[in-house]
């Protein structure tokens, strides 16, 4: 298949705002696709492999900057002046793309699915230095043979950046609409679903709704497949809690570390973060924990990971450990100065028996049974089953005594469901005044702070995919020197910097990636903000590195934070 079909089909996708038209032109494109051309499916989403892959294309925009203007025979500050114009890189090569000689056309119209995976598949396998100018190589060879409008596209994919505005229910009803009708239909929907959060690989849930609804029922967890896991609603009060989980209900501590999804078969162990990226490299330590302390041939563990001072013993904040899901150097060293605890929570395969539909009682206790418990290891959460109310409080009060967020109440009938909110488990904890937002702009500092980014535009969701509304500005709660687990300026901007989506003055607009927990103290109505909002003093307090983008605040919780604030 030739490259070129699939930037006509982005473009179409990027071309409507209506997601039924989104799903229709989606759906006639992939009754045509070929199995052999399935991987055309992770593109889809901007990916090359399926979710869970560590091997991510990485791409800066300051490397793509310098392909462009390779490959169309332009100059850097030329590129650079373009995309301060334009903002949006892709559309810089569109342009130059088109501008270019005749003579240099000759090979465009040939490039295949096949040669962009080719090269996009061996970026990621070059690490270290002297390879920037070996990805230039690679990337240059696209572009040089790219249409303008695969340039386009091609430069989006490899910044990260698609923002052809689809969603995976639009891919998943697209799915359904192409291979299903009628009644069929709707039933297909929820079974790709179901397939899909417990594969998280769209190329092989394609071959399987072409192939029947039977064959998406029949998916199985895999080791080897990181899962969705399964979310928490919120308990209005402990009454509530029994209201919703039955007579009886487990009440587990709420540690305030972040999820990891552990999978083990025989001696490979594979860690994901509740985004479903792989970090077992950064995790030697809790691989060794897996192997060692886990009697199962193959499972598929959810738990909650925990940091405490190696000198103290004591248990330590999120922040304090947030830094170990990002680092991929020095790894040794983080391992002593921030080990890490493993507080098992729940078990969704055992031996390869998928136990998702068995009660959460049950798979509690498997939990118990094949975890060796080793404090400051692994050991399963802290657990009361009961039912009176009296006793979950007193339990609320023990878990924030010991420095833990509250309590996780469960309902011990409740099958696992991968990625849904159901409300099989509820939170019972402080509600705090504090959102998670997305960093989509920063402004460069002067004096002390010259040379860093040092005011930061914070944003949540807006009501359609993509769109992101801002809500203020923030330069509090980070730091100027380095402290035990707080984020400085330095550090940041460093991580802004490769995210650069348009330049104005000092003034940078960025792509939203980096996820911050920012408490306020009151919010305001304003027409600075497209949001419509302003937060009053608001603080960085965390970042959020294991937040997946589509989970931070949006717009509605805004407004309702807004309207129970004028209440009190
Ligand atoms: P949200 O999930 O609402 O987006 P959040 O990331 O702050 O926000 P909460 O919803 O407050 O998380 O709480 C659910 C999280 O609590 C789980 O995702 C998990 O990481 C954590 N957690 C800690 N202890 C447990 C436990 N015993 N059982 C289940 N989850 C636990």
């Amino acid at each position: 298949m030739l490259y070129q079909e699939l930037a006509e089909l982005y473009s179409q996708i990027e071309g409507t705002t209506k997601r039924l038209e989104k799903t229709e032109i989606l759906s006639k494109f992939l009754k045509k696709l070929s199995d052999e051309d399935k991987d055309v499916m992770y593109l889809l989403i901007g990916k090359i492999y399926p979710e869970g892959n560590e091997k991510e294309i990485g791409i800066s925009t300051q490397i793509a900057l310098k392909a462009i203007s390779k490959s169309n025979g332009a100059t850097d500050s030329k590129v650079l002046e373009m995309w301060k114009k334009i903002g949006d890189l892709g559309k810089v090569a569109e342009e130059l793309s088109k501008q270019k000689k005749q003579t240099t056309l000759k090979l465009v119209g040939k490039l295949t699915i096949q040669k962009v995976l080719e090269n996009l598949r061996k970026l990621p396998e070059l690490q270290g230095k002297g390879t920037i100018s070996l990805k230039l190589l690679l990337i240059t060879e696209l572009l040089a043979s790219a249409s303008p409008l695969e340039a386009k596209y091609l430069t989006r994919t490899l910044i990260g950046d698609l923002r052809i505005g689809i969603k995976s229910s639009t891919i998943r009803e697209a799915l359904a609409s192409a291979f299903f009708s009628g009644d069929a239909r709707k039933q297909a929907s929820e079974k790709i679903q179901n397939a899909y959060d417990k594969l998280s690989d769209l190329a092989i849930i394609f071959e399987l709704s072409k192939k029947g609804i039977e064959h998406l029922e029949k998916v199985s967890l895999k080791t080897d497949k990181p899962i969705k896991v399964m979310l928490a609603q919120k308990a209005l009060s402990i009454e509530d809690g029994f209201e919703k989980c039955g007579e009886y209900l487990a009440a587990e501590y709420k540690y305030d570390g972040f999820r990891m999804l552990i999978n083990k078969k025989n001696d490979s162990v594979d860690l994901y973060t509740r985004r479903l990226e792989n970090v077992t490299k950064q995790f030697p330590d809790i691989v060794e924990v897996v192997k060692k302390n886990i009697k199962a041939k193959s499972c598929i563990i959810d738990s909650e990971i925990i940091g405490y001072n190696p000198k103290t013993k004591k248990y330590m904040p999120f922040q304090a450990i947030s830094q170990r899901i990002r680092r991929k150097y020095e790894i040794d060293r983080l391992v002593k100065e921030l080990p890490v605890e493993v507080k098992a929570f729940d078990i969704v395969l055992c031996n390869d028996e998928d136990l998702i539909n068995s009660p959460f009682e049950q798979r509690s206790k498997l939990l118990k049974k094949i975890i060796k418990s080793e404090k400051y290891k692994i050991t399963t959460a802290d657990q009361l089953i009961t039912n009176k109310v009296s006793k979950v409080r007193e339990f609320y009060e023990k878990a924030i005594k010991d420095n833990q967020e509250g309590l996780i109440l469960k309902n011990l009938n409740a099958p696992y469901k991968p990625g849904s909110r159901v409300g099989y488990m509820l939170k019972l904890k402080e509600e705090l005044r504090d959102f998670d937002l997305v960093i989509t702009g920063a402004e460069y500092g002067t004096g002390k702070r010259a040379g860093w980014f040092s005011s930061f535009i914070l944003s949540c969701m807006g009501n359609k995919k993509d769109e992101y509304l801002e809500i203020g500005k923030v330069g509090t709660g980070i730091n100027e020197k380095e402290d035990e687990g707080k984020i400085t300026f330095k550090e940041l901007t460093k991580q802004l910097k490769p995210l650069i989506i348009a330049e104005k003055g000092t003034s940078l607009q960025v792509k939203p990636k980096i996820i911050v927990a920012v408490t306020y103290q009151e919010i305001q109505k304003s027409t600075n903000y497209s949001s419509g909002y302003a937060l009053r003093f608001p603080r960085v307090n965390v970042l959020r590195p294991d937040k997946p983008l589509s989970e931070i605040t949006d717009i509605k919780e805004v407004e309702d934070a807004y309207k129970g604030q004028k209440k009190k």
